[in-house]
């Protein structure tokens, strides 16, 4: 299903959304975040500083909670995720190939049912970038494309006062469905103008990681370079490159309680982050990755070689917000391009 979509009438679009609860990019305080919007959505920002991934995965989810009496059998009471549906407007192309990669994680061997119960009624309302958001972007040195309709339920590209709108998926054509009258048929001349602002959208400079069909085999070859410790030297272990890349998914799982009898309290799961010096922290005190090189190399190893070798992909989509958003500078495209370099 192809259509198009007057600018002025995307919000009577939102508006015949009444089953979903939608969310689209917002500005604040100068930071560009998902919201519920009720009412207007205006599609003309830079990317999120945050990505999509929380619709399915949350950085904070109880599993259940549980009820202990001393000497007694504990009570738990399962706890099931809200069945919300979300379309979520404005996501572009990196972070629709970030759900791919999050998708095969929880559901490829293990069936993750907490993901996939969010994951069912998540709908993502893509945005083709017709220029990159940012001087990080890199999308297409890592398999990506600007205007790509990758983990998509529906693409839309801004073809100046009008959007086309493709469903890409049965869902996207639910999606558009329910908006019936407000979209209009594509003329050729729409047909012609869209061809053209993809192929200049995909034109536009980036970024690029070198010779990606190589990279994994030469950081395998790159594991015990003393690059990897000249390299995170600026890294103060934040976690902020994990916690916002678009494909981070490891977690860690607690019980918080309080009392002794009974104990009352919740297991949890929250975002783990392979940056962090406790990450791989055995009991004994012993820490296989026992400094920020080990750390950054697991990182970029984690993206470009492990992730190949389960999925068959990189797990990095060239967003940038890893580079943008690190205060010290550490710059995965230049750390994946000199250690790669470096092996020859
Ligand atoms: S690379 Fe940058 S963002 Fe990532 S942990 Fe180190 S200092 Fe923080
Ligand atoms: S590794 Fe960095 S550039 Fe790649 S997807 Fe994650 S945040 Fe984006």
């Amino acid at each position: 299903m192809e259509k198009i979509l007057a600018k002025n009438k995307l919000d009577d679009w939102v508006a015949a959304l009444s089953d979903y609860q939608v969310s689209a990019p917002i500005m604040e305080d100068d930071i560009w975040s998902y919201q519920s919007v009720n009412g207007t959505v205006q599609l003309e920002h830079s990317n999120t500083v945050q990505p999509p991934k929380g619709f399915s995965f949350p950085q904070r989810e109880v599993f259940f909670s549980f009820e202990q009496i001393k000497g007694e059998p504990p009570k738990l009471t399962p706890i099931q995720p809200k069945a919300v549906r979300h379309a979520v407007f404005g996501v572009r192309p990196c972070d629709g190939a970030g759900a791919v990669r999050m998708d095969k994680v929880f559901s490829d061997n293990i069936q993750d049912n907490f993901y996939l119960s969010r994951r069912s009624n998540v709908a993502y309302v893509g945005l083709a970038c017709n220029k990159p958001q940012g001087i990080n972007c890199f999308c297409k040195s890592v398999g990506g494309s600007p205007v790509s309709s990758e983990g998509m339920d529906v693409l839309m590209t801004d073809l100046g006062d009008r959007y086309f709108v493709a469903a890409v998926t049965e869902t996207g054509k639910a999606l558009m469905s329910a908006g019936g009258k407000v979209f209009g048929e594509p003329s050729a001349d729409d047909r012609k103008l869209l061809q053209k602002t993809h192929a200049d959208a995909v034109a536009q400079p980036q970024r690029a990681i070198n010779n990606l069909d190589a990279v994994p085999g030469k950081l395998k070859a790159s594991f015990n370079s003393p690059l990897w410790e000249e390299l995170a030297r600026a890294c103060i272990g934040c976690g902020a490159c994990t916690f916002l890349c678009p494909t981070c998914h490891c977690f860690d799982i607690n019980d918080e309680s309080t009392g002794s009898s009974p104990i009352k309290g919740n297991r949890v799961r929250t975002w783990d982050n392979c940056q962090f010096p406790d990450f791989t922290m055995h009991t004994s005190g012993h820490n296989p990755r026992e400094n920020q090189g080990a750390r950054l190399r697991q990182r970029v190893n984690h993206k470009f070689q492990y992730f190949h070798e389960n999925f068959g992909m990189p797990q990095c989509t060239g967003c940038g917000r890893c580079i943008t958003e690190c205060s010290v500078g550490v710059d995965i495209v230049n750390v994946v391009n000199k250690v790669t370099e470096h092996v020859g």
